[in-house]
């Protein structure tokens, strides 16, 4: 099938072959003639897909004709971080870039002075992540009633970072008849029950995720102390024709421990991770993008979704925790035909999760050996549980029996992790009973409530008979929003002054001094 085929108008026909896409992807296929026909949309496509553009090209088509108004959208876009936000913030200019669509990226971590400006002079694209919308709305920048159409992108995403509330919070501020866009990688029943509550009898679209990593790519896997994971890297970054690559951690704290290990042995690496400021983590993905940093080291939240061309490389420093994880990192690379190289770091208490990583994949990721690093093999599952809840599997044993010779051959203090690393690791829960640090998202990517339970006393998915009874309570959300508000403003933005908050003292008139004598007698009388 042509783009042509499609229903498009002329000029997003012309940004797409300035593009140089020759085909539309399966889910544009099926997507964009119904969303075009003004259908409400059900799509059920992970990042890499084309998904992207299979709603923001028809919105173009769409959105062509009629004028914005101040401060009133006429479409929005809800995505779950703001990288990616950003990156559909991008895509609308690539595509739109012979229409005079007028577009604003409302995300935290940056001043809302910038933000304001643009709603006030009218917006027909309007790209937010949850929370900076609620609070510009709350703050009576920007209404919500004139919007045709609306996107929920990554759906199951943002349950998974308690956004839900957020979005019914939202969606009951928009007006009844408009046009709904939803896009999830999954569906399970939460999210399902969510699309039943938001759409009006959608066209489901499908696309399959990818099951196995493409063929394109190679993979190895190679096993070592964990000690030596790092020299190892070390080793492949030097003898492979690395021209970029993503380098991925289990754990924020590792990632940035990683990378200055990397900077420090000479290499050009930078750090992606959900602990950074937002103005630092563009920056650095900027620099990654144009090729002034080679590797980026990263969390698999900070770089879930995002697409960087021509990948050359990457590197699994951790063995990732879900082995649906292992699909997503590698799928990085080798991507539009090109061929791409993944490498796995794996230590001898990693079997189980490389075993699921095979009966995913539905094969053995090959074994590579790396010259002067002893191989290590893998601990069954007893003795590494045994080894887990040690805090020491026979990883550290043989550090300790290394003979002479060979302990000359172990890096030095500095090469090996920090001792405040090494205790945290001696600290750690046995892998099976923790939660994958890095799904928890940030600080700065959710909203902070503290007044709801621990986590593990929650239930882990709210319903939205829940999330209705929370409406409820205003004073709660309230304060909820007001510590949300305080955290997006505090990451990077500098605040001059009072910024936008007036002490009430200085509201309140100023009354006209006493005579001394009276305040002398008034106190005294007090
Ligand atoms: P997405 O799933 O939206 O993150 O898109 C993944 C990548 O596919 C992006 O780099 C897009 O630029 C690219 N892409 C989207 N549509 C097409 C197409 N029809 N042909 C080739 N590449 C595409």
């Amino acid at each position: 099938m042509l783009f042509s085929e499609l229903g498009l108008g002329p000029d997003v026909l012309r940004a797409i072959e300035d593009k140089g896409y020759t085909q539309p992807t399966p889910i544009q296929e099926q997507a964009i003639p119904w969303v075009l026909q003004g259908r409400d949309v059900l799509g059920c496509a992970q990042t890499g897909t084309g998904k992207t553009a299979s709603f923001t090209l028809p919105m173009i088509s769409i959105l062509a004709s009629g004028r914005a108004r101040a401060r009133m959208p006429r479409s929005l876009i809800l995505e779950p971080t703001r990288e990616l936000a950003a990156q559909v913030a991008e895509s609308f200019e690539t595509y739109g870039k012979h229409h005079k669509l007028s577009m604003a990226l409302l995300i935290g971590g940056e001043t809302f002075t910038e933000q304001v400006k643009r709603l006030d002079r009218g917006v027909d694209v309007l790209i937010a992540t949850p929370g900076r919308l609620i609070d510009l709305f709350e703050r009576g920048n920007i209404m919500l009633n004139d919007i045709k159409v609306f996107v929920i992108d990554e759906a199951d995403r943002m349950l998974d970072m308690g956004f839900i509330p957020d979005i019914e919070r939202i969606v009951s501020k928009l007006p009844k008849l408009r046009q709904t866009l939803f896009f999830s990688a999954t569906m399970p029943p939460e999210i399902r029950r969510l699309a039943d509550a938001f759409l009006s009898n959608p066209k489901e679209v499908t696309v399959a995720p990818p099951a196995s990593p493409s063929e394109t790519v190679t993979q190895a896997m190679v096993l070592v102390h964990e000690e030596d994971k790092r020299k190892a890297l070390r080793h492949l970054l030097r003898t492979e024709d690395v021209k970029n690559a993503f380098i991925f951690c289990n754990r924020k704290r590792d990632v940035a421990i990683l990378q200055k290990s990397l900077e420090s042995h000479g290499f050009n690496a930078g750090a992606l991770h959900g602990d950074m400021v937002q103005s630092k983590r563009m920056e650095t993905l900027e620099a990654f993008k144009k090729g002034e940093i080679t590797l980026l080291v990263c969390s698999d939240v900070a770089a879930r979704g995002l697409d960087v061309q021509g990948l050359s490389h990457v590197f699994n420093f951790d063995v990732p925790i879900s082995a649906e994880d292992y699909v997503h990192r590698i799928g990085r690379t080798g991507r539009a035909g090109r061929s791409g190289r993944a490498f796995t770091l794996a230590s001898p208490l990693d079997g189980k999760q490389v075993s699921a990583i095979g009966r995913l994949i539905k094969r053995e990721i090959p074994l590579i050996a790396i010259d002067g690093l002893e191989s290590a093999e893998f601990l069954s599952e007893d003795e590494a549980r045994r080894g887990r809840s040690r805090g020491r599997g026979k990883d550290k044993e043989r550090g300790d029996r290394a003979p002479r010779a060979e302990r000359a051959e172990r890096p030095d203090r500095e090469e090996r992790a920090p001792r405040e690393e090494r205790q945290a690791r001696d600290d750690r829960q046995p892998r099976e009973d923790r939660q994958p640090r890095e799904e928890r998202p940030s600080r700065d990517d959710r909203p902070v409530r503290e007044d709801r339970q621990p986590r593990e006393d929650r239930q882990p998915r709210e319903s939205l008979a829940a999330a209705e009874s929370r409406r409820q309570e205003p004073r709660r959300d309230r304060d909820r929003d007001r510590r949300r508000r305080r955290d997006e403003d505090e990451d990077d933005t500098p605040v001059i002054g009072f910024g936008d908050h007036m002490p009430a003292f200085m509201l309140r008139s100023a009354r006209r001094p006493a005579p001394v004598e009276s305040t002398e007698q008034s106190s005294q009388e007090g």
